[in-house]
């Protein structure tokens, strides 16, 4: 019987199926509020992990840094399509 799961991006160490782990993904979903339930449902329509982590590494992640990182990413990208738009209208 298989028993690894996966593998820690960070120590490399095994993760057994059954035990915690702290995964990074990419949700592409929607969300829907209910009126018979009084409650938000969210439907994921694809879900991509992009890092996984063993419990202990996971829990010395900070969700703060990372989430100012991706933010940098974000106005990059941002800026950047904003010069490709200017581009092209000077073309
Ligand atoms: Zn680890």
């Amino acid at each position: 019987m298989k028993n690894v799961y996966s593998t820690c991006d960070k120590c490399g160490k095994d993760i057994q199926y059954g035990e915690p782990h702290v995964s990074f993904c990419k949700y592409t979903e929607y969300v829907e509020y209910v009126n018979e339930r009084n409650r938000t449902e969210a439907e994921v329509i694809e879900a991509v992990d992009f890092i996984m982590l063993c419990e202990s590494c996971g829990k010395a992640v900070d969700t703060k840094l990372i989430s100012k990182m991706v933010n940098v990413i974000l106005q990059h990208e941002r800026s950047t399509d904003e010069n490709d738009n200017k581009q092209i209208k000077n073309e």
